[in-house]
This record gives structure tokens, sequence and C-alpha cells, in this order.
């Protein structure tokens, strides 16, 4: 299937406005009423119609832009699952591996003949701990080959046309026979003189050199979905290179590198931090206030909170890639034990110690460290 963008004219970046304004261009010129039942036409009016079914629909769209057509045309819902069951990391290879049935249909790399595409090309992108939790749009520029726009990606001079290649007459192939005892043996081979195209360029293109594709900036906007991992892969179909002489566009790869939280840290869906605690609000338990990854939250901490306690924020995690849910927040308590007491501090829990009969080393011992450790 062709680039729905390609289709319906319009760069990737087009509003939903120049989308609907080309599709009616170009529904006016290929309606079957207008085009008195021209067969070519017909199925180009199929064609681009499924393509601006997809791209007028905002979540439809985002997933062709991500994911291919095959996952725009998967129902509504979201994503199955299935793939993810190996894990976040596993993304790339659930969607693209092949392997799974459905719901993209069987290897999953949709109907397009790769022979004369253009190769797929690979772009790293690096997201921010909470882009990669929450999601974001983010754009991707890299130097690619792209369409000559001078000859349309023909590499006919413009007013000219290539013809069909004078030795493999268009088929792309040469064959060579040769005799034996058992009769003529036949052997093929990609023609030499057009490169396997079936199409000679008579007088090529001045700004491609008869290529049809000159290399050029481009940026895509990636839509990140919520709940990646470091390691991802995102497949953006058709931003890839484009093929010679008009042969369509490989895919574009986006590999994500996600940065780390200077606090939190990554389990699967869960997220786990650290929580220092003074000893005397694990004792005596407090009311705080808990900075979450969006926003704060009360924490209660009871009276007698051991260190190493575990408390679980629910659905305060990592949503998961299809939508369905999020992992928790553990909050990790490590009780801190005072240092740099002031005297009065010292008193009273040297009282606190006599009190529960805790033996503890005499004041005078630490006195007479200090005092050796001054002169050192
Ligand atoms: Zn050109
Ligand atoms: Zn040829």
């Amino acid at each position: 299937m062709a680039d729905f963008y390609e289709l319906l004219g319009v760069p990737p970046s087009a509003t939903e406005d120049e989308i609907k304004r080309a599709y009616r261009k170009l529904a006016r010129e290929l309606h079957p009423d207008a085009s008195g039942g021209d067969p070519h036409s017909e199925e180009r009016f199929k064609e681009v119609t499924v393509a601006y079914e997809t791209l007028r629909d905002p979540e439809r769209r985002r997933r062709y832009d991500m994911f291919g057509p095959e996952a725009a045309s998967a129902g509504a819902s979201g994503f199955d699952a299935g793939p993810f069951a190996g894990g976040l990391g596993d993304l790339f290879e659930g969607f693209f591996g092949g392997g799974f049935g459905s719901p993209f249909g069987g290897g999953g790399r949709g109907g397009r003949p790769r022979s004369r595409q253009g190769p797929d090309m690979e772009v790293a992108l690096d997201l921010t701990f909470e882009e990669a939790v929450f999601g974001a749009q983010r754009e991707v520029r890299l130097r690619q080959p792209v369409a000559c726009a001078t000859c349309q990606g023909t590499g006919a001079r413009p007013g000219t046309t290539p013809v069909t290649c004078s030795e493999c007459q268009g088929s792309g192939e040469v064959h060579r026979v040769r005799r034996s005892i058992l009769g003529q043996m036949v052997s093929s081979s990609p023609c030499p003189r057009c490169g396997a195209t079936g199409e000679e360029i008579a007088s090529p293109c001045n700004d491609c050199r008869g290529e049809g594709r000159v290399t050029e900036e481009r940026a895509y906007t990636v839509e990140v979905p919520a709940g990646v991992d470091d390691g991802s892969t995102l497949r953006l179909t058709g931003r890839g290179a484009a093929g010679a002489r008009g042969g369509g566009y490989g895919d574009l790869y986006v590999h994500l590198r996600v940065a780390a939280h200077e606090r939190f840290q990554r389990h699967g869906q869960d997220l786990v931090d650290v929580l220092h605690l003074p000893v005397t609000q694990a004792t005596l338990g407090a009311h705080l206030r808990y900075e979450t990854l969006e926003g704060t939250e009360d924490l209660v901490v009871p009276a007698g909170t051991q260190s190493g306690r575990v408390f679980r924020l629910r659905g305060r995690g990592v949503p998961s890639l299809d939508g369905r849910g999020r992992g928790d927040l553990l909050v990790q308590v490590m009780v801190d034990t005072p240092t740099h007491l002031s005297a009065e501090q010292e008193e009273l829990l040297r009282r606190f110690a006599a009190a529960r009969g805790d033996e503890v080393a005499p004041a005078d011992t630490r006195l007479f460290a200090k005092i050796r450790s001054a002169f050192k």
C-alpha cells in the first residue's frame, strides 16, 4: 500500500484542513461519476478514500504515523496487549518481528513491494523520564533521500518521460539461453542496462542526475505513547529513504533513549523511591506531603514505622502501553540515625535511653574522642 500522505499529495505535517481539502479535490477528479468509469481512477479513488478515512481521525492518524497502516486499521480501542507480554523492551519485536497472528496480519510488515523501495532509516530520540512515563510529542530531524520535486521522482527531465528499456523490454530481467545436451537452459538475471527498473531515461533530470531522489533535511513529529521504556523502538511507516526513480519510501525507526530520574527508579511498570525519615517521625508517626511524578500527595506514616517498610501508592506508576491501567509507586522507608546532636538534644536522648534502660556509651568517652580527633 502506498503512503497515505503521498496518496493524498500532502506532507506528513499537513493540518486536518489541508488533508480535507486535498481529499475533496482528488475525490472530484477520481469519483466514478466524474471519471466515466475508468477502472484505474476507481481503484485510486478507493485508495485515496482509505487514506483519508485514516488521516482525518487524529487517533488513527497518530497510530498510522507510529506503526503504519495495519495499526491504524486495527480497532479503535487501542493495541492488543498480547505483543507486550514479554516486557516493554519488546515493543519493537512485538510489533514488527513477525511470528504473531493478530491484529496486524502475518509478519506485520504490510503489503508493499520491497524490491524498489528505499531503505529503512534509523534515528535516536532522547526522552526525559517523565516523557517516557506520560508520553510526549517530539520532533526528529534527519537528512534523507526524498523524491526529487523537479522530476517527481521519475528521474526524467521535465517534459520527457522514461522509455521502455531496449534491452529487457521493460521486464527488468534479461534471459540467457544456452544449448545443452538436455535441451535449452534459460537463466535470468537483473537487466544491467536499466538497473532492473525496466525503464531507461533518455534525458536525465538535472537536479537528481536521473536518480529520481535528492537528499534533504526532513522533520517528523513523533507521538511517543505513554509507558515506553529505554530501548523501545517506534516505526514511522514511509518516513525512511526514498527509493530510486519513484521506488517508494522505506520506514523510519526511532530508537528511544530515556534519561534516568534523580529519585525514581523503574521496575517494569512500578516506580520505586527511597524515603528518608528521621527517627522521630518513624517512631511517633507523621503526616507528610509526598512528591510523586505528578504532584504532591498525603502520606500517612504510622507510629512505629520500621526502616525498610514499603508504602504502595496504587496507580501512581507507569501506564501500560495498551492504555489499560498503571503500575504502582513503591515508597521504601529508610530511617536515618541522627548525627551532630546539640548538647540539649544529646541530653534528651540520654534521658530517653535511661528511661528505656538502654545501655549506651558514656558521654565523656565521646567527648574525649572528639577532642582527640580535633588535635589529629
Ligand atoms: Zn529529478
Ligand atoms: Zn532493462
